[in-house]
């Protein structure tokens, strides 16, 4: 279902008044790694607002590497992070890591993310397959391209079609980066599939100076969009404190990709 053997055309996404994919213009996701406080979002959203991010991402439910890092704040993180968005006039993406909290996540937001860590977690595709939410499925860290497709075709073959292929570096050998941006893999993923697919470039690099080098070079690739972590203050951030921009880096990052945007 995923193969454009079988749909020769780009699947738009039409979600509230945006259009994804297609010759729509590229997208932005900007916003927190984590969801921490009611303060932080509704400034992070009115400072993405400000600068036309249509679509805020923070995590209620975190998946860290380490059961004693900050899970996340839950379903009151949901709360806050809907408010946010809806105050800052965005559509909010936000973390499902559990089948169970499929009915509360539905009542929040408005994409659900499939995180790399559960890109095979065949049970939570099949339940976001069963969702009419639109699904941004991240590809996992040592995951191919055609397992990532797989994936995809999990929630396909449920009768969800609306899914958003997002690549965020996969492991390798480097240490330099946190994990390598596979710019090869969007370019697969679009020729290969009728779907929509961005970049997640905090993840994939996991640090600042390469984010935006990186971004062009995912739009020249062909990405459908951009996913990057802001936050008000990054050093005290709870999770990923290395790598999210503050409110002015945010500034010269969209600035630099500005042309890129327009050219896509
Ligand atoms: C995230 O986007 O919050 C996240 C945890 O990313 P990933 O699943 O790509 O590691
Ligand atoms: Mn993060």
């Amino acid at each position: 279902l995923v193969s454009r053997s079988k749909q020769p055309e780009d699947t738009v996404l039409d979600i509230g008044k945006l259009r994804i994919g297609g010759k729509a213009p590229p997208l932005m996701i900007a916003g927190p790694c984590s969801i921490e406080s009611e303060e932080q979002m509704m400034v992070t959203a009115a400072f993405l607002a400000e600068q036309g991010v249509s679509i805020l991402r923070g995590g209620a439910f975190k998946p860290r590497t380490s059961p004693y890092g900050f899970q996340g704040l839950g379903p009151e993180g949901l709360r806050i992070g809907k408010q946010a968005a809806r105050a800052g006039g965005q559509l909010f993406v936000t973390e499902i890591m559990d089948t169970r909290d499929i009915e509360i996540m539905s009542e929040y937001a408005d994409i659900l993310q499939v995180g790399a860590r559960n890109m095979q977690n065949f049970a939570l595709l099949r339940e976001v397959g069963r969702s009419r939410l639109p699904v941004l499925l991240k590809r996992g860290l040592a995951a191919t391209v055609e397992e990532w497709l797989y994936a995809a075709e999990y929630i396909l073959s449920e009768g969800n079609a609306s899914v958003i292929l997002c690549e965020r570096g996969i492991r390798t050998f480097e240490k330099w980066t946190r994990n390598t941006l596979d710019l090869s893999a969007v370019v697969l993923a679009k020729q290969e599939t009728h779907l929509p697919v961005i970049v997640d470039v905090t993840h994939a690099a996991g640090r600042r100076d390469l984010l935006l080098p990186l971004a062009r070079a995912a739009l020249a690739a062909g990405a459908d969009g951009i996913h990057v972590e802001v936050h008000p203050n990054p050093a005290t951030a709870l999770s990923d404190n290395e790598q999210q921009l503050d409110f002015a880096g945010y500034r010269e990052f969209a600035a630099g990709l500005q042309p890129f945007l327009e050219a896509a």
